[in-house]
């Protein structure tokens, strides 16, 4: 009997004990491990990854895996290599753009469906590159690959080549960086598939990127030095014996279409020609700079890329946006992509991110350059506001200075031309930028400047 009261004892434990008759939980399938990588780099035309190859290769012999993504395949530009062009040439360079990736060991690589874009406006190369779209693709691709820290263009307008679409790849990275840890973003990506073959759901997982670091396409280089780690690429791989510039250099030579000439002019030189030419003017001898973006997971400013990371996800960590700045009742400021880009630093706790200041470009002359502005007006009644230029000897203001009128409670854009002329044939010293300044003045006071340097060139790309 006593036996027998045990044995019901132990049927009603088992029925009590949760889930020990319940069937095996069967675990969520794992994520494809052949594309988890360590680094992510987001760049935005074929060719672009040499900004950091000389860094990658250091990478590499520490063992990183390494993903790259190109905004666009790069169908614009001439071809050096064939007659092939526009979508044909996209076609070429997608695959020279591989193999690049290829000799190094490189694989892990993607496009999105971005469109060239020849202007350094970044808000038109969004804009071409259907932002929404491929902003999706970028998170997908994230979630993909799980990069433990992206390396991307620095989101901003600088002298130099200054490509829209280069930014528009920092712009992208960054809110991807911001978006791909929570799942109430493009949750179709991150939703498992309830019926078998479901063809909508993605099953992806939402994944933090624990740091973004930025390299600044930029010709003045001062502000963003000690604001990130850097890196001699002189020093040899233990994977090749060889200089990682020179890898990056050799990784370098799939770019037919863009670089043909260039690169036959290396092949018929020898080892020390090639040091001597590539490691003194063509800049691949340089060290490598980033600009620590942000980081999640600690680490100093200049430390190496990988201090403070430790394998494993870490939860998703929701950016709060930067306060607004203060403004006077009536006030004037640059429009345009500097005004998107004040926005983009507070929307993504980059306030420190640094950005020339007064705001700098480069453009071509002769030409026109467009000051785009913003005048509020937050008080009470209309105000007259005046717009004047001041410009250096030679350029002329052609619209957009006088008087004009702007509601109360309302901001109203305006935009004064200037037209430059042909910078100096054979100039003594080399072209130093020149100040433009747009003053607004209100009731017999001055309301607020506009300042802009501006270097004319003989060619740059369309502001
Ligand atoms: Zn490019």
């Amino acid at each position: 009997m006593l036996r027998f009261a045990g044995a019901v004892l132990t049927v009603f434990l088992t029925a009590l004990l949760p889930g020990a008759n319940a069937q095996e939980g069967k675990p969520l399938p794992h994520a494809d491990e052949r594309y988890k990588a360590d680094i992510m780099v987001v760049v935005a035309h074929p060719d672009d990854e040499a900004a950091v190859t000389p860094y990658l290769v250091r990478a590499l012999d520490e063992h990183r895996r390494i993903a790259v993504v190109f905004g666009t395949r790069g169908s614009s530009g001439s071809n050096e290599a064939g007659a092939e062009q526009a979508a044909a040439l996209g076609d070429v360079r997608e695959i020279e753009a591989r193999s690049a990736l290829e000799t190094l060991g490189i694989n892990n690589v993607w496009f999105l469906s971005g469109k060239d874009t020849a202007t350094q406006d970044v808000l038109v190369s969004l804009g071409n590159w259907d932002h929404g779209e491929t902003l999706e693709q970028m998170v997908r691709l994230v979630r993909l690959t799980r990069p433990e820290v992206i390396l991307t263009f620095l989101p901003g307008t600088f002298i130099g080549e200054d490509h829209g679409d280069h930014q528009a790849s920092g712009v992208l990275a960054t809110e991807a960086f911001d978006l791909a840890g929570n799942p109430a973003v493009f949750p179709e990506q991150v939703a498992s598939p309830m019926k078998r073959l479901e063809p909508f759901l993605e099953n992806l997982r939402p994944w933090q990127v624990k740091k973004i670091y930025y390299f600044p396409d930029a010709d003045r280089q001062d502000i963003f030095r000690g604001r990130g780690p850097s890196y001699a690429v002189k020093d040899v791989s233990r994977l090749s014996n060889k200089p990682y510039w020179r890898m990056a250099l050799d990784a370098f030579r799939a770019h037919q279409t863009q670089a043909k000439s260039y690169l036959d002019k290396i092949a018929q030189m020898d080892e020390a020609q090639i040091e001597k030419m590539a490691t003194s003017e063509d800049g691949w001898g340089e060290d490598q700079h980033f600009v620590l973006g942000k980081s999640l997971v600690g680490g100093s400013v200049t430390g190496d890329i990988f201090e403070g990371i430790t394998p494993g996800a870490i939860p998703y960590a929701r950016q709060e946006t930067a306060p607004e700045p203060a403004r006077p009742d009536l006030s004037v400021e640059l429009g345009g992509p500097w005004s998107f880009y004040a926005e983009f630093r507070r929307a993504h706790g980059l306030t420190n991110l640094p950005h020339p200041e007064p705001p700098e470009i480069a453009l071509e002359g002769p030409g026109t350059l467009v000051v785009p502005l913003r005048i509020r007006n937050q008080t009470a009644k209309a105000q007259e506001v005046t717009l004047s230029a001041t410009l250096p000897a030679g350029w002329t203001a052609e619209n957009g200075t006088g008087k004009f009128t702007v509601a109360a409670k309302q901001t109203s854009a305006a935009r004064v031309e200037v037209n430059l002329p042909a910078p100096a044939d054979k100039p003594e010293k080399k072209a130093e930028p020149q100040e433009v300044t747009v003053r607004a003045e209100a009731n017999g006071q001055i309301i607020g400047e506009v300042k802009l340097r501006v270097e004319l060139r003989k060619r740059a790309l369309p502001q």
